[in-house]
């Protein structure tokens, strides 16, 4: 399970010149003079008719969707400045680091994964121990042993295994155990009509790498495969039951693990994931345990030993040679994801290295090899002291302003509100990179060994949570690498904003505050007031799992809600296609309690001063503007036809037009009256955080 580790034209140029330029570049922003790019708005739209192309409609205008694309955003070129930045310097690194150094061992990962000939010349026996050992198993218990190997090799499991902060007792690591075992995407994908076409063709996928293997029958082995993990995915709980963290949490000693599951093999598999001493573990979807042991006891020896070696291949194909890379890429990429061509080879070594981009579709090709050290590597050249003082204290306004907010709530009752002031106050905002590097001093990397380097890489990580099992819970630890363009809320009660993200348009070091708090500023808001809504309300002020809401909180928190899910649905974003009010409430109530904080937080960094005219332009207009640029994209009708059916964020026009109406100080920064497109009444604005 190497693929999932962890619980989204460039020529290059001397390293030299190029971070020279980088580091003084802090004197200038990179959109206009002052971080806002002027020349994207259309002052010929009213503010009040259309706020989001007044800000970005020139841009909007001029900006043609590339030809092999759905939709095209500022993000995609924070994306593909990132990978050119890494590019650079694993080149440079695998040129000739000090040897011994981090560099020099990325680089030397970067340099085993770009020898093209040796890949070739390897072919299936890169992985042949794995295959070995799988065709030497005489039982169901030496089954079970390599199962628990997913941790640490390119075996695949019927159950997975995470380390996690314990929900009930937070200070504590716990084992968390799942369902696993299935190729396909979700149980859907076996079951539902819809998805016989990818069904087949995964079935066929399946035969290709066995017949790559010289696996005898692969076509009979191959519907076997298929056909065991349907009967696994029949059992399997849904996304939806799997999002529910009261019927997830059952805490099981080593022997109620075994009487609820006798028909698996647990000590061999906690054997091989280098668990033995462990005593506890919690079992995520606990009904669905006895029955994928069944399934397990059931099936064949020989259809278990056809499942393991297609999964290793599955999983090492993206290291192995072209007819294993590109049988993957063919259907893990283009068949499921439309994906039309396969990465030039750079950037399929930086995503093999660690780097690169793990966001959004491409998630598929995310691996976290050497994740960590490549994050050290990028943020010592890239994000630089004085980003991070910038940046945290943006995050101590916005986080004064939330609670400030908070204070000021005249719906949630008394004690809950308490309640939202004590888990404010233990929130932890992390940026840039982890404060604590982890340590690779005794990691081995070769230049011409790609298959041992993922292997040991892979050893190497999953120690690290092994080592600190029974330590107290490290707060300051990271789940994301530094690189990724991305955020996430996670469960040490953080929420962690990578240098991959803090980026222009989202957060630019050199811009004009007013920029950054209206983009990031009001990102980290919604971040954080997530923490505080119907998905906050379960989990305490410890982080532990706790409704702490009271039956009012919850009808009053409804009742403001279903207003703003009315607005969202009667927004047309394409002909005929309205935005799903309910979907989307959730990330709507967010942004707009977000940009409410971002700008309140904004105001505190002025510190009574009034803020300066900047082209015309007042602070607060600034908060909006920032605000609806950092949402620049433009997307194809189609995908906007898919995306309001299935996505619970809004389409990004609706982003930019949805919060603002909302803001009192939106309308007299810009002078929205009524009549105007966007105007709503004050006593129908929505007022949520
Ligand atoms: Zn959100």
């Amino acid at each position: 399970m190497l693929k999932t580790v962890v619980g989204t034209a460039w020529k290059c140029v001397s390293a030299m010149v190029f971070l020279a330029a980088v580091n003084t570049a802090n004197a200038a922003p990179q959109y206009g003079a002052w971080g806002f790019d002027l020349s994207a708005m259309d002052l010929s739209v009213k503010p009040g008719d259309d706020f989001n192309r007044y800000a970005s409609g020139a841009w909007l205008a001029q900006t043609t969707i590339p030809a092999d694309k759905a939709l095209f955003t500022l993000r995609m070129t924070m994306t593909d400045a990132i990978e050119s930045r890494l590019h650079e310097l694993m080149e440079s690194a695998a040129a000739g680091a000090q040897p011994g150094t981090l560099d020099a061992k990325a680089g030397a990962f970067y340099k085993a994964f770009m020898n093209e000939g040796r890949v070739q010349a390897l072919g299936k026996d890169a992985i042949a121990a794995e295959i070995k050992a799988i065709t030497d198993s005489a039982d169901r218990n030496a089954l079970g042993y390599l199962m628990g190997k997913s941790t640490t090799d390119f075996y695949g499991s019927i159950f997975t295994i995470t380390e996690d902060a314990d929900l009930k007792n937070i200070d504590r690591y716990a084992i968390y155990l799942g369902q696993g075992g299935l190729g396909l995407p979700d149980r859907d994908y076996y079951l539902k009509p819809d998805f016989a076409s990818q069904k087949a063709a995964y079935q066929a996928y399946v035969a290709q790498m066995l017949s790559l293997l010289g696996w005898k029958d692969p076509q009979a082995s191959a519907a076997a495969v298929v056909k065991f993990e349907t009967h696994i995915a029949e059992v399997s709980w849904t996304k939806v039951e799997q999002r529910d963290l009261d019927k997830t949490y059952n805490p099981k000693s080593r022997a109620g693990l075994k009487s609820l599951t006798p028909a698996f093999a647990w000590d061999a598999f906690l054997k091989g994931a280098d668990l033995n001493a462990v005593t506890r573990v919690i079992a995520s979807e606990e009904s669905a345990f006895p029955k994928i042991a069944a399934i397990f006891e059931s099936t064949p020896l020989s259809v278990l030993k056809a499942w393991q070696a297609f999964t290793v291949a599955d999983n090492a194909a993206f290291y192995l040679s072209a007819p294993f890379a590109t049988a993957r890429f063919q259907f893990r990429n283009h068949t499921l994801l439309g994906q039309p061509a396969e990465a030039v080879r750079w950037k399929r070594a930086l995503r093999a290295v660690g780097g690169g981009d793990c966001t959004g579709d491409d998630r598929v090709d995310c691996f976290g090899n050497m994740g960590f050290a490549v994050g050290q590597i990028y943020t010592a050249h890239y994000f630089s002291p004085e980003a991070k003082a910038k940046i945290e204290a943006l995050v101590a306004n916005v986080k004064a302003a939330m609670r400030a907010r908070l204070e000021r709530l005249d719906w949630m009752t008394p004690a809950t509100k308490q309640e939202a002031l004590a888990k404010l106050d233990t929130y932890q905002i992390k940026v840039g990179y982890p404060d604590k590097p982890r340590n690779f001093a005794g990691l081995e990397i070769q230049p011409d060994d790609l298959v041992g380097n993922v292997r040991r890489a892979a050893v190497w990580d999953w120690r690290y949570y092994v080592n600190r099992l029974n330590n107290p819970v490290d707060r300051s630890d990271w789940t994301m690498t530094p690189q990724t363009n991305d955020a996430y809320n996670g469960s040490l009660r953080d929420i962690v904003f990578p240098a991959g993200i803090l980026q222009p348009p989202m957060f630019d070091p050199a811009a004009d505050p007013a920029i950054n708090y209206g983009a990031i500023g009001a990102v980290i808001g919604h971040e954080l007031s997530h923490g505080f809504d119907d998905e906050g309300r379960k989990l305490d002020a410890k982080g532990e799992l706790r409704d702490w809401w009271t039956p009012l909180d919850a009808s009053q928190f409804t009742k403001r809600a279903k207003k703003l899910a009315t607005q969202y649905s009667s927004y047309e974003p394409v002909p005929r296609a309205h935005i799903n009010g309910e979907l989307t409430l959730g990330e709507n109530i967010a942004d707009l309690g977000g940009l409410n904080v971002a700008l309140e937080a904004y105001h505190r960094s002025l510190s009574g001063q009034t803020a300066q005219v900047l082209d015309g332009f007042t602070g607060d207009q600034r908060v909006f503007l920032g605000w609806a640029q950092a949402w620049r994209g433009k997307a194809r009708e189609d995908y906007i036809r898919k995306q309001v059916v299935s996505d619970p964020h809004s389409p990004r026009a609706f982003r930019a037009i949805g919060p603002t109406r909302n803001i009192d100080e939106w309308y007299t920064a810009f002078g929205v009256k009524p009549g105007d497109v966007y105007y709503v009444d004050p006593d129908q604005r929505v007022r949520i955080w």
